[in-house]
């Protein structure tokens, strides 16, 4: 057995991984708000809590995984001022918001699927937790955390003492200094609304009756109350991107631990940014908004992201640019074309399987456990033994390769010798045997295409 080492936000150290229950995983990964489609930028870090995931099981436990989808309550600001997000793109696409979130909930769905990020346990929606939250904020202000504005009611932040160990910023450092402040009668401006009241003269598309007027829940109170609903007052894991440490996660730390008394979460994991270019942020508003569709539309396998994903430490910055998207996906095809001449899986290399266990515990160490793949893959190892550890780490990995071996598997006898000949006659820009080998392809059934990401092939029907 390989201990499992995550680096815990909270302390700042990898620490050695023990579940509260010893078998079991509660793992709570903050989700997407549906009123646009997901960038790749938001998919690396869904990527990364896959890998988590699939670590944990590899590991043995059970995992629970929640995921929540915030359809209303996320508004312009992450410290929850300006409008609501999903109402807004509803007024500008001529939609209901119910329509805009269950039309993005369902293409974030199928981006995930395409990632084979699998689908989490539990995929719980703020709209069907009114009460829930509700509830919360109840105990909340019976407690004293909170006070009344006209726009809502706030969760005080001076109240409860321990606001900024997550992030580990002063208040000022936290606050970010010069912010708007829109609703003058907050105390403080780390101060966050629990629930918001719908303004007057303005029928909100979502909105609800509560104890403190029609209006609709804050975006933080949501994870606070869906995670503790279905993972218990105090659970395993919780996940998201950095930028949650600073308001997010900070906020969440406060409702739930000043609501039960109790410690929220024991392991506190964030993924770094995909950025672009000089650290540039992805974001609709700069015109560099790439979606997995963009990519596919110029054609490159959804799993070639996944496979340039791996290539970078979850807490590392990972630089997107077309070459290394480019690079991930010839990659995956050599590693695809070499398991298509490996023979069936029997018994696997121990010694690899050793470092591999190594590399995914120590922390998601990714980029090694994929240079141990590949060091496996040239090995002198018998192949029947390569593809029984490689459908192994595919089990962390979800790249197919089973799938990938299968299909080669269908092709002719001698064919895949051929299609090898033929990329290296390509490499060597040797055109005239290349199209000789295509000819001979085609007599035996398969059609070879040359796109801008490599050569395909498919057995003509
Ligand atoms: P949102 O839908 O904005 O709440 O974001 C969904 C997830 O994507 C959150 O966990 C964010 O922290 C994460 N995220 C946002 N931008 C990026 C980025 N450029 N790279 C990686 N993760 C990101
Ligand atoms: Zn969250």
């Amino acid at each position: 057995m390989q201990e499992l080492f995550l680096f815990n936000t909270l302390s700042r150290k990898k620490e050695e991984f023990n579940p509260i229950h010893p078998a079991r995983v509660g793992m709570y990964v903050c989700g997407p708000t549906v009123y646009n489609y997901a960038h790749i930028g938001n998919l690396r870090s869904y990527i990364f809590e896959d890998i988590l995931r699939r670590i944990l099981a590899y590991n043995k436990y059970q995992v629970k995984q929640v995921m929540n989808v915030t359809d209303v309550g996320h508004l312009t600001s992450d410290a929850n001022t300006g409008d609501d997000k999903v109402e807004m793109e509803a007024k500008k696409e001529g939609k209901s918001a119910w329509e805009i979130a269950a039309f993005y909930t369902q293409k974030f769905k199928e981006d995930l699927a395409r990632l084979n990020v699998q689908p989490p346990t539990l995929l719980v929606k703020a709209t069907e937790h009114i009460k829930e939250q509700i509830e919360l904020i109840k105990i909340l202000e019976k407690k004293g955390y909170t006070y009344l504005t006209d726009d809502g009611i706030y969760f005080d932040t001076s109240r409860f003492p321990n606001y900024t160990k997550l992030a580990k910023l002063d208040l000022e450092g936290l606050i970010g200094g010069a912010r708007v402040e829109l609703n003058p009668q907050k105390k403080h401006p780390a101060d966050f609304v629990l629930w918001k009241l719908s303004p007057k003269k303005v029928k909100r598309q979502m909105e609800w009756e509560s104890p403190w007027g029609v209006g609709f829940p804050g975006w933080h109170i949501e994870c606070s109350a869906m995670s503790m609903r279905y993972l218990g007052e105090t659970f395993d894991i919780h996940t998201g991107g950095v930028d949650h440490i600073p308001v997010h996660h900070t906020n969440e730390i406060a409702q739930s631990e000043a609501a039960t008394g109790k410690k929220f979460v024991n392991y506190w994991l964030h993924g770094e940014f995909l950025v672009l270019g000089q650290d540039e942020k992805m974001a609709k508003s700069y015109g560099n908004f790439i979606t997995l569709q963009t990519l596919v539309d110029k054609g490159f396998n959804p799993l070639a992201y996944r496979y340039l994903c791996l290539t970078a430490h979850y807490r590392s910055k990972l630089n997107f640019s077309w070459e290394s998207v480019q690079a991930a996906q010839n990659a995956l095809n050599n590693l695809y074309q070499m398991v298509g001449t490996f023979e069936e899986p029997r018994v696997g290399c121990a010694e690899y399987e050793q470092r591999f266990l190594e590399a995914v515990n120590d922390d998601l160490d990714m980029p090694k456990a994929l240079v141990i793949v590949w060091e496996l893959v040239k090995s002198d190892q018998p192949s029947s033994a390569k593809m029984a550890s490689l459908k192994k780490f595919d089990q962390v990995l979800g790249l197919d390769l089973q799938k990938a071996r299968a299909e080669r598997l269908e092709l002719p006898p001698g064919a895949q010798e051929l299609l090898s000949a033929r990329e290296k006659a390509r490499k060597a820009k040797d055109w005239a045997k290349s199209d000789q080998l295509r000819e001979k392809l085609l007599t035996m059934g398969v059609e070879v295409e040359d796109g801008p990401i490599g050569t395909r092939w498919k057995i003509m029907g």
